[in-house]
């Protein structure tokens, strides 16, 4: 297919990469020119601007945050601005579901196809092809846009007609990742200052009854006290965090453990621990037991 990417960070770099090892014809543009220049060797177009990626038959976006998408997609030039008629645009960034609301409402009044298409899995996993990706939006432009989904994830889970579906079941599963994090954090402060070999806990605990992905990964993490280079930098996590507070407020929903982890996200980046992974809340609350 013929398609354009917006936005080359950790994530969007190896996206593109693996849209142009699938045969796809990829149209790349970045704020920061460095970062799209790196995949014209692979066979990448690197466009001048932002229209020049948005006339193909789908452009992905996969932006920082609101503010991004917000300047990107619907400041002057941007995707909304200059989308072709028959070119779908699949937003994969992890945006408030309110921002979602918006871009869908704003698409169909200038009658372009809009998808909500958030993943799951960290920057390893897009090197792999190995996301899992949400998408939500009309069935027919999610089934065309499906050996896009293909060629940077190993499954794609369809979740209706209402795009920004797709951005709560990002948000309330960063959520659970969140208080898994938390969790981890508490829990080897308190095996280390028990005297115990926290290396020895994970094996024991990702060994038996605590097997899935997110324990093992972070729990790795925190063992070796890897925090960079970041996979997902802290100040990501404390957008996301906020996301889910914000998107559950609006329908009444106390989320208690969220606001611990939003203040340890926040106590971090004041810190001076943003560019570090969020997972660095581990030596946050390991300092608090005093270690
Ligand atoms: P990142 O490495 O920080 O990259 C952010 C991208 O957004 C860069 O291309 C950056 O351009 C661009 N950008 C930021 N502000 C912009 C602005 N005002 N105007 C234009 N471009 C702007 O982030 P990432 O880790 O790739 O994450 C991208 C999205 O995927 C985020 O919504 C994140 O929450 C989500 N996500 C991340 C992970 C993960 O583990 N990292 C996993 C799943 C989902 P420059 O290069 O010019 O700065």
């Amino acid at each position: 297919m013929n398609v354009g990417f917006i936005g080359l960070g950790n994530m969007g770099q190896p996206m593109a990469r693996n849209l142009v090892k699938a045969g796809h014809a990829v149209t790349v543009f970045n704020r920061s020119r460095r970062r799209a220049e790196e995949l014209r060797a692979g066979g990448a177009h690197v466009a001048d601007r932002v229209a020049e990626a948005c006339g193909g038959e789908a452009v992905m976006t996969m932006l920082a945050d609101d503010r991004a998408v917000e300047e990107v997609v619907l400041g002057s030039g941007g995707v909304l601005g200059t989308l072709a008629a028959g070119t779908v645009h699949v937003s994969m960034s992890t945006i408030s579901v309110a921002l979602s609301r918006r871009l869908t409402e704003a698409h169909a009044l200038a009658k372009r196809t809009y998808i909500s298409a958030p993943v799951f899995g960290r920057p390893d996993a897009a090197v792999a092809a190995k996301l899992l990706v949400v998408a939500a939006g009309p069935s027919h432009a999610i089934e065309r846009c499906q050996p896009l989904f293909d060629a940077v994830g190993q499954r794609t889970v369809n979740v209706g007609e209402d795009a920004p579906a797709a951005n709560v079941i990002k948000l309330g599963g960063n959520f659970l990742i969140a208080c898994v994090v938390e969790s981890l954090a508490e829990v080897f402060a308190f095996v280390r200052k028990s005297g115990i070999d926290p290396a020895q806990f994970y094996e024991l605990m990702t060994g038996s009854i605590f097997t899935g992905p997110v324990y093992k990964n972070y729990g790795r993490i925190i063992v070796e006290e890897s925090y960079t280079p970041a996979g997902f930098k802290a100040t990501l996590g404390l957008k996301d965090v906020r996301l889910a507070l914000s998107a559950a407020e609006s329908l009444n929903v106390p989320l208690p453990i969220a606001n611990i982890v939003r203040d340890h996200l926040l106590t971090a980046i004041a810190r001076g621990q943003q560019d570090l992974d969020w997972t660095v809340v581990a030596r946050l609350v390991a300092e608090n037991a005093g270690l």
